[in-house]
């Protein structure tokens, strides 16, 4: 076992706080990771706070990790001592199911392991994410992040970088597509670079009337204010896909009503109810779609960072020493950061 110090909840109404943890012994196929950026995601707080239920305490948060790799195990065939890696929301799934063998481990009919929060599937241990020194992890749930990326600004690339990429090319965003992205956020900004990277006219959609300008800067076409009804339905029936990232319960009628017939709601940022009900008229009349999507698989989160590297993509930063991160919640939770807390886990040593 090896020590690393970490950041923990050990409550979902205490605050996060220094706590010294143990990283297993190198299993064969094991990578040891000392990291050097970790994102700061809104899942993050959703399981310290136990928004979801079964939040397994003392939760150190994290899974948007880039590091060195420090060893490998004895079967360890794709990573070197030294090389710069990434670990995004899993660590390991069943591995045989029909998902897993597609490199859809996220959907592992016998469940992903989450890289917090979740359980190994050797020992039975509470899985510990990156806000730590170091972390362990097969390398199959490894990936390489191309020289070509600055590392802090690739962190939420991912989460973020990963969960909006992949529904946008499972759905086939083409060229021409008109894509609405709903928030503003993590999540949402990288949503607005991948449509544009894929040719598409692309809308947000803001509660903040501040981020107009800020949305066209990150290359936006246009700006709807979603808590103006007459932008709304001005809006209505032109969209072919709507990205929508927005963390807590909302009336999505009026958003269905912006689609275009076969048009695609897609939802990453909600699992819990949905409240106001929705109007199944709102789906049947127009032959709409709603979908929900999770992450990405490894192979999709290597391609993902591959097109990154390719297109120019990292994500808007701002760098956080990680003796403040109770007060980037509170930001977070206000929709104040542009656009994602990147730890820089230098001022872990501290
Ligand atoms: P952020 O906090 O960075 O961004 C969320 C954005 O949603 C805000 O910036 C804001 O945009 C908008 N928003 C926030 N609160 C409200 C509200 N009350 N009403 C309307 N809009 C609101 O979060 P992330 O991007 O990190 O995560 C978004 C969600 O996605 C979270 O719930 C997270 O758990 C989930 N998630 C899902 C994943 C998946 O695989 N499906 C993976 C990762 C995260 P604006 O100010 O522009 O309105
Ligand atoms: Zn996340």
């Amino acid at each position: 076992m090896t020590h690393s110090k970490a950041y923990a909840a050990q409550a979902a109404d205490k605050p996060l706080a220094p706590l010294d943890i143990e990283r297993r012994e190198l299993r064969p196929d094991d990578v040891a990771i000392e990291i050097d950026y970790c994102g700061v995601c809104h899942s993050d707080i959703h399981t310290v706070e136990n928004d979801w239920g079964g939040s397994l305490y003392p939760v150190v948060p994290g899974h948007e990790i880039i590091g060195r790799v420090q060893a490998v195990g004895v079967d360890v065939r794709k990573y070197q001592v030294g090389q710069v890696v990434g670990v995004g929301c899993m660590v390991d799934s069943c591995r045989s199911c029909s998902a897993c063998e597609t490199g859809l481990e996220q959907y592992c009919l016998k469940g992903m392991t989450g890289t917090y929060n979740g359980r190994d599937r050797h020992d039975k241990s509470v899985t510990l994410g990156g806000y730590s020194e170091k972390i362990v992890v097969s390398e199959r749930f490894v990936v390489n992040i191309p020289e070509k990326l600055d590392a802090a600004s690739a962190a939420p690339l991912l989460c973020a970088g990963i969960t909006t990429y992949s529904p946008l090319m499972h759905y086939g965003v083409k060229a021409g597509d008109r894509v609405g992205v709903i928030g503003m956020g993590g999540l949402g900004h990288m949503g607005v670079k991948f449509a544009k990277a894929l040719g598409a006219e692309v809308t947000i959609f803001t509660r903040s009337e501040s981020k107009m300008e800020e949305a066209r800067s990150q290359g936006a076409d246009h700006v709807i204010i979603s808590t103006d009804p007459a932008q709304m339905k001005a809006a209505r029936e032109t969209f072919d896909v709507l990205l929508d990232t927005i963390p807590v319960p909302h009336d999505m009628n009026p958003y269905l009503n912006c689609l275009k017939y076969d048009g695609k709601h897609i939802v990453v940022g909600l699992l819990t109810a949905v409240e106001p009900p929705l109007q199944a008229g709102m789906l049947v009349m127009k032959r709409r779609v709603l979908a929900g999507s999770l992450i990405g698989g490894m192979p999709e989160t290597q391609e993902m960072l591959d097109f990154c590297a390719e297109h120019d993509i990292t994500c808007d930063v701002e760098m956080l020493d990680i003796q403040n991160i109770n007060e980037a919640y509170d930001r977070m939770k206000k929709g104040d950061v542009k656009y994602r807390f990147v730890i820089d886990m230098k001022t872990l040593k501290d």
